[in-house]
């Protein structure tokens, strides 16, 4: 008889080591709970941590809720409201698709618990998943409208994982703020807030107004003197637009750092590596010594790129990428180009 080594991984295992490539690290963890809450309809989402999100991370907000007839099948893999076909992907405008955060949180958290109520519920429902996302148990209590989802010590089933996030808890809490504040930025609607609670106390991270200004935003997470060094543009081309905030050209209205770049396409918070470099390039001709501080939202059909590239979106494919970055690259010059008569000549004494 021939030994046979070849087996199939067992299905629990199989979960949880798929989910850690879902979740990535607690930013993303939050990131897909408060995608959730946006997806929802939330007009106040807020987000309570306890000990900078690796004790506990909870997000309450006023969306949609849940209906009782999808608890059952709320955190298993690939369920979901928001996709049924893969030609869906082209007209998509929702955060989520893949239908796994909430079932890859069950496999790495202690705990997954949600409680929630939809306009058509007298009373909320408060539910707790297993590490398979299947439903463990369920019990009533108040609730306004709207969803809070409770997890608990995430990363508990990948300790190797854990032990790095407990040592470096400010590096992945500065990298929690500014995802959030990502949100928060382009979400102006939505009145965002973050409370951390420490064996210290409770303190404030930051929080929004949601009165649909991003300039507001902008203001509340970095202050008033941010306000001043802005300045809004709205760039439009036959099948784009690119809008938002840019800092001045003139010597100081920059950083040091390119800390402040947000990138957003259609609202989704992204990374597009060669037009930030482009923007980059196109700042330094004017201010030679900073970045340029931005937030800046490009719309585009969305037929015409692919978001489904990693699991966490943030990765964009482009039908084409050159010509966006020339329609960007064009326009700023245009807008930076009056300020250059500012910049001292290099003969003039
Ligand atoms: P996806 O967002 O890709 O659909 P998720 O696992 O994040 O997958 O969520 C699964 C489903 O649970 C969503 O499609 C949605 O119907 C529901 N859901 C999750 N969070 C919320 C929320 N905060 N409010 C309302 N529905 C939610
Ligand atoms: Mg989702």
């Amino acid at each position: 008889m021939q030994s046979k080594n070849i087996k199939a991984i067992d299905a629990s295992s199989v979960h949880r080591i798929c989910s850690g490539q879902v979740i990535l690290d607690p930013s993303s963890a939050l990131k897909e709970v408060v995608e959730n809450a946006v997806d929802a309809g939330a007009t106040k989402v807020d987000v309570k941590l306890k000990d900078y999100g690796l004790e506990v991370i909870e997000v309450c907000d006023n969306g949609s809720g849940i209906s009782p007839g999808d608890f059952e099948l709320l955190a298993c893999k690939h369920t979901t409201s928001k996709l049924r076909r893969f030609d869906d992907l082209n007209s998509l405008t929702t955060f989520g698709f893949r239908g796994e955060a909430l079932s890859s949180l069950c496999a790495i958290c202690e705990k997954v618990t949600i409680t929630t109520r939809t306009a058509n519920e007298v009373i909320a429902t408060k539910l707790e998943y297993d590490k398979n996302g299947k439903l463990r148990g369920s019990s009533t209590c108040a609730r306004e409208v709207g969803t809070t989802v409770t997890l608990d010590t995430i990363f508990k089933a990948l300790p190797v994982r854990y032990k790095d996030f407990q040592k470096n808890k400010t590096r992945e809490f500065q990298r929690l703020t500014r995802r959030l504040q990502a949100y928060a930025i382009i979400h102006s609607d939505v009145r965002i807030t973050c409370v951390n609670q420490t064996p210290k106390g409770k303190a404030s991270v930051f929080s929004t107004p949601g009165n649909n200004s991003m300039l507001d935003c902008v203001t509340s997470i970095y202050g008033a003197k941010q306000k001043d060094s802005l300045t809004a543009i709205e760039l439009r081309g036959e099948h784009v637009t690119c809008s938002g905030y840019i800092s001045k050209a003139s010597s100081g209205c920059g950083l040091s750092s390119g800390d402040r770049q947000f990138l957003y396409l259609n609202k989704r918070p992204v990374d597009i590596p060669k037009l930030s470099k482009a923007i980059n390039e196109v700042y330094k001709m004017y201010n030679m010594h900073q970045y340029p501080i931005y937030f800046l939202n490009i719309q585009l059909s969305t037929d015409t790129y692919d978001v489904n590239v990693t699991p966490d979106k943030r990765q964009i494919m482009f039908h084409d990428e050159s010509r966006l970055i020339e329609f960007v690259k064009e326009n700023l010059r245009n807008l930076f180009e009056p300020s250059r008569n500012n910049i001292p000549s290099p003969t003039a004494s």
